[in-house]
C-alpha cells in the first residue's frame, strides 16, 4: 500500500487544482474561448522584456560553469545583490550570508519550516490563507493553528491572534499582499502584532519567528507601499519568489532572507542551507538565479493589472457582489450570494465560470477570482456573472 496519509490527503487536495482541472475538462467540451477560467494564479503575460534579454545574454555568453552544481545556498553575487536591496528597504544591515536561493516560495517555505520545527510545535496562519501552508507545516510534524478571518477588513484578527499564541507557537506565517483577498496589511496592524509577539515571547520565554511569504510584494496598486517585515519584526524570515512579479512561475526561482537581528543567525542560515540540500532541492535553478539578479528592479505590468482590477471590481459591485477592493496581488475575494460557497461555485460552472471556493482558504462563504488572465476573457465573462447573480437574486 502507498502512504495511507498521503492517499487520504489526495482526497482533500487543493480546490484551486480541482477547478483548474474542471476548466480543462469544460474547455474540451465547449472550446477554450467559451470557458472563463479564474482558478489559477498563473500570470498570463510573458515575462518582461528585461527578463527575456537577460536570459538570452546568459545563454549566449558561453561562460563555462553556468549549469553546474554550486554552493547549496546559491551564487554569492546573486545573494549579495538581493541582500543589498533588502537592506535598503529595511534599514537592517544584510549580506549575502543572510540569503539562500530557493526553488520558488514553495521550496523556501518548506526549507524554513523544516529548519524551525520540532514535533508538535505550532505555526499560526491567518484566514483566508494559501491552502498549502497546512500541508507544508504537516510535512515537518508541526501543527497549524488558524486565526479566523476578520471579514470586515481582511486584515489579521488581532484579538484572536493574541488569544491563540501559546508556549508551543514557533512561528506565524504572514502573506501580504494577500492571496486570496488582495489586501495589503497596514503598518499599524503589523506594529501591533510585533508588540504582541515581543510580550508573548517574554511571557513564555520563547522566540516566535515571523515567516513573511511575499510573492506578491511587487504587485501593489495606487502607490501603496508594502512595509518591510525585516524593519518591523526582530525575528523576520522573508520568503519571496519571482513566480508572480516576473511571470516565472514554471522556472521555480525564489529566495529566503533571514534578519541579522535573529539570535544565532549563522546557525539558522546553516540549517537553511542543509535543509535546501536534504529536501532534495540541492540548489535553486542556476540560470534563473542569474536572470532574476539582473531584473531585481523590474516590475510587473501594474497598469494592466490595475485596469483589470478596476473593471472586475466595478462590474461585480454593480451586480450586487460584496467585495473589498484589492490593493495588491491579482485576486479578488467576493462574498458568495448564498452562504454555501461550494454550492455557489458549482452553480457558476453552469455558466462556464471557474471560481475557487473560500472554503479552500479557510474562509467559507466567499470565492476567489484570479485575474492574471487575458483582458478579453474578463470582458467576455461579465454576461456569465450577470446570469449567476440573476440566479441568486
Ligand atoms: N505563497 C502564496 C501566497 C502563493 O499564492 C503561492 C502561489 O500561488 C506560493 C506561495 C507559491 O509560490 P511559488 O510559485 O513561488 O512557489
Amino acid at each position: 500500500m502507498f502512504s495511507e496519509k498521503m492517499v487520504q490527503k489526495l482526497e482533500s487536495s487543493s480546490w484551486i487544482r480541482v477547478m483548474f482541472e474542471e476548466g480543462n475538462r469544460l474547455a474540451k467540451i465547449y472550446g477554450a474561448d467559451k470557458i472563463y477560467d479564474y482558478s489559477l494564479g498563473n500570470p498570463f503575460d510573458e515575462p518582461p522584456v528585461e527578463v527575456q534579454e537577460s536570459l538570452k545574454k546568459h545563454i549566449l555568453s558561453g561562460k563555462p560553469g553556468l549549469h553546474k552544481y554550486m554552493s547549496n545556498s546559491g551564487y554569492p553575487d546573486v545573494r549579495e545583490k538581493i541582500a543589498k536591496k533588502l537592506e535598503e528597504e529595511s534599514g537592517v544591515s544584510l549580506t549575502a550570508e543572510n540569503i539562500v536561493m530557493t526553488v520558488g516560495a514553495a521550496g523556501g517555505l518548506n526549507v524554513v519550516l523544516k529548519s524551525l520545527l520540532n514535533e508538535g510545535e505550532e505555526v499560526m496562519v491567518f484566514a483566508p490563507y494559501f491552502v498549502d501552508y497546512g500541508s507544508y507545516i504537516d510535512n515537518f510534524g508541526g501543527k497549524t493553528v488558524v486565526v479566523p478571518a476578520n471579514t470586515s477588513t481582511f486584515e489579521p484578527n488581532i484579538d484572536e491572534f493574541k488569544k491563540k499564541i501559546s508556549a508551543k507557537t514557533k512561528a506565524i506565517i504572514l502573506n501580504t499582499p494577500n492571496n486570496p483577498t488582495g489586501v495589503v496589511y497596514s503598518e499599524d496592524i503589523l506594529l501591533q502584532m510585533a508588540k504582541i509577539l515581543d510580550e508573548k515571547g517574554q511571557e513564555f520565554g520563547t522566540t516566535i519567528y515571523v515567516i513573511s511569504d511575499e510573492p506578491y510584494s511587487k504587485i501593489v496598486y495606487d502607490g501603496i507601499k508594502v512595509t518591510s517585515m525585516i524593519k518591523v519584526f526582530k525575528n523576520a524570515i522573508v520568503v519571496d519568489s519571482f513566480s508572480k512579479s516576473l511571470g516565472l512561475a514554471g522556472e521555480r526561482i525564489g529566495y529566503v532572507a533571514a534578519s541579522s537581528n535573529i539570535n544565532d543567525i549563522s546557525t539558522l542560515i546553516g540549517v537553511f542551507v542543509y535543509c535546501n540540500r536534504v529536501l532534495g532541492f540541492v540548489n535553486a535553478p542556476a540560470l534563473f538565479q542569474k536572470v532574476v539578479a539582473d531584473a531585481l528592479n523590474v516590475k510587473a505590468n501594474l497598469e494592466d493589472y490595475t485596469a483589470k482590477r478596476d473593471f472586475l471590481y466595478e462590474n461585480l459591485t454593480r451586480l450586487g457582489f460584496e467585495c473589498t477592493k484589492p490593493q495588491g496581488a491579482f485576486y479578488i475575494f467576493p462574498k458568495a450570494l448564498i452562504p454555501n460557497d461550494l454550492e455557489f461555485i458549482k452553480a457558476a460552472t453552469k455558466y462556464n465560470l471557474l471560481l475557487v471556493p473560500g472554503t479552500g482558504f479557510g474562509c467559507p462563504g466567499y470565492f476567489r477570482i484570479s485575474y492574471c488572465v487575458r483582458f478579453d476573457m474578463i470582458k467576455n465573462s461579465i454576461p456569465a456573472f450577470e446570469k449567476l447573480a440573476e440566479e441568486f437574486k
